[in-house]
């Protein structure tokens, strides 16, 4: 019971508009638009805040940090995953591993992969090789694939200990 594993999932979607820096899993990417956000817009880290929050069957991100709350408003997002990855740990779970699927038409995501899993390991306080980032387009369709927004959808795994 004490080694069982518990996961959790969590997706999150932004729209893309000018005059906003575009800031995925923490590192800031080099494109002509950003995500609109009450925070800073980085779906990757609103995702992967959700999924925490559910493999350790504590609700979702919009209970804990409303984002009718001005404290949270241009919130750096790697302050939530901070705050939720110490709650989870005050409770007694540890991370096994995460991994994201960060769904964009544009910007071409891959030599960001890695500094992403780069950033959000640190945050999460665990070793490079427990986060995997992969990076999809939409093969044109929807609102991810006609460039209005960037999705992201994150599973991970915990454990006691
Ligand atoms: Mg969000």
């Amino acid at each position: 019971m004490s080694s069982q594993l518990r996961v959790g999932i969590g997706y999150d979607i932004h729209r893309l508009v000018s005059d906003r820096k575009l800031v995925l899993g923490g590192v800031k990417i080099d494109y002509d638009r950003g995500l609109l956000g009450h925070s800073d817009g980085d779906a990757v880290l609103h995702a992967l805040t959700d999924a925490l929050l559910g493999a350790a069957g504590m609700g979702d991100i919009g209970e804990l940090f409303p984002d009718t709350d001005d404290a949270y408003k241009d919130a750096n997002s790697g302050e939530l995953v901070k705050d939720v990855v110490r709650r989870i740990r005050d409770a007694g779970f540890t991370p096994t591993n995460v991994d994201i699927i960060i769904h964009a038409e544009r910007p071409n995501l891959a030599e960001y992969k890695k500094p992403i899993a780069e950033s959000v390991a640190k945050l999460i306080d665990k070793p490079i090789t427990d986060v995997n980032v992969k990076a999809k387009t939409n093969e044109g369709l929807g609102p991810v694939g006609n460039r209005d927004g960037i999705a992201c959808t994150v599973i991970v795994g915990l454990v006691r200990g």
